[in-house]
């Protein structure tokens, strides 16, 4: 809009010497019309520019750029190709511009498969020289429920550069990072948008490191202290009981676009905005998730129905919600010992009050070591896991 203006002022400017030159001897042809303008950062056209850069990483795939899952593929403009990273401590990637670039959106695109080599915390930069370089964009607790799918990220940018940087820190716990595009965009300023920035409030207590993300719009969470509450009060008690070994740096994740209640993967343990907020007082929820982050230990095939069935038996057993929305379930005939949370969870709570006090404990550190469930069962209480069921069935009280 500048330019605009200043030709319109001196063409009034030139109007006005053109009137002036009739009645005296200075010939208006010596008035120049101003240069053209340098282009603006409004005159930049929306690109899409990746292809343009020279593409540096700071950790190749073992077969060089050119293999099969090497770093060329993240700019082939072909999301059915991945680059794979093995052994991942973080990967840079770098785009070099011959010329600078208002880029002010990036694009990535999930792989094919194993969603734990996902990226999970990220930062963007930009660098006029390849050295100093500056933040422009930082996200943490990223999550990517959809395979070979694209995720776009917005930020504001006014500086043109010849460098940009993704570096990737955290993947959600694999040993592998993956990723099978990334377009770089310009964006002239007035398209430029940023997206809704997470808060993230990370605490440490003793060895406990608690990174709070909250991708909603609600700033305050009634219920963030008491998972936070949770967290540093019966984690340190699951991990002495069961677990010594087990993750020590956790990431709690607020969801808007997660409906179901909370689930555990990797690093993460992911809450439903919408549940959360409907339920603010159901803060044990952590126990049980938890518990899953000391299970991550089970060698050999471990049955879901079991794991989650154990891990309401420690929400029972740790949990210190009072008054507790949550409860173990009556006995019904119609239970089966495989019926997982709170069905399964009573019937080991029954076997520890009628049959063996730490049997719980002890199926744990089987399972760490590799032993099968059903040999368990016959090696701590004679009998096998049907057959303890039928006594249950017989005389279900706790
Ligand atoms: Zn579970």
């Amino acid at each position: 809009m500048t330019t605009f203006y200043s030709w319109r002022r001196s063409i009034a400017f030139f109007l006005l010497l053109s009137v002036f030159a009739a009645g005296c001897s200075k010939d208006p042809d010596s008035i120049l019309p101003e240069p053209d303008p340098e282009p603006g950062l409004e005159d930049i056209p929306l690109l899409d520019i990746a292809d343009d850069a020279f593409l540096i990483v700071s950790k190749d795939n073992p077969d060089g750029p050119n293999g099969a899952e090497g770093s060329a593929k993240l700019v082939d403009g072909d999301t059915t190709t991945k680059f794979l990273v093995k052994d991942f401590k973080f990967v840079n990637v770098d785009f070099r511009f011959d010329s600078a670039k208002l880029v002010a959106s990036y694009q990535f695109t999930t792989g094919n498969d194993f969603d734990g080599r996902d990226p999970l915390d990220w930062k963007f930069y930009g660098s006029k020289d390849g050295q100093a370089w500056t933040e422009l964009d930082s996200r943490v607790g990223m999550q990517f429920r959809k395979r070979r799918t694209n995720y776009r990220f917005y930020f504001k940018n006014d500086q043109l550069y010849t460098h940009y940087r993704w570096s990737v820190s955290k993947v959600y716990g694999a040993d592998m990072f993956q990723a099978s595009e990334l377009r770089l965009f310009q964006m002239p300023p007035s398209l430029q948008k940023s997206l809704p920035v997470s808060r993230v409030d990370s605490t440490t207590q003793g060895d406990l490191k608690l990174i709070f993300v909250n991708h909603s719009n609600k700033e305050d969470l009634a219920y963030e202290a008491n998972l936070k509450n949770v967290f540093f009060t019966t984690y340190p008690q699951l991990l002495e009981e069961y677990n010594p070994d087990a993750l020590k740096r956790v990431y709690f994740i607020v969801d808007p676009t997660y409906d179901g209640v909370a689930y555990s993967f990797g690093d993460v343990i992911v809450y439903s905005f919408d549940y959360m907020e409907r339920s603010p007082r159901d803060g044990d929820v952590v126990v049980h998730e938890t518990m899953h982050k000391i299970q991550a230990g089970y060698q050999g095939n471990v049955p879901g129905w079991l794991t989650e069935g154990m891990a309401d038996y420690a929400r029972y057993r740790f949990g210190i919600d009072d008054p507790d929305p949550w409860s173990l379930p009556d006995y019904s005939p119609s239970h089966e010992y495989n019926g997982s949370y709170g069905i399964t969870a009573r019937y080991l709570l029954w076997i520890e009050n009628h049959k063996h006090e730490d049997f719980v404990k002890e199926l744990n550190d089987a399972l760490l070591d590799g032993v099968d469930y059903r040999d368990f069962w016959i090696q701590s209480l004679g009998s096998s896991i049907d057959d303890v069921w039928a006594e249950y069935e017989q005389n279900p009280d706790i």
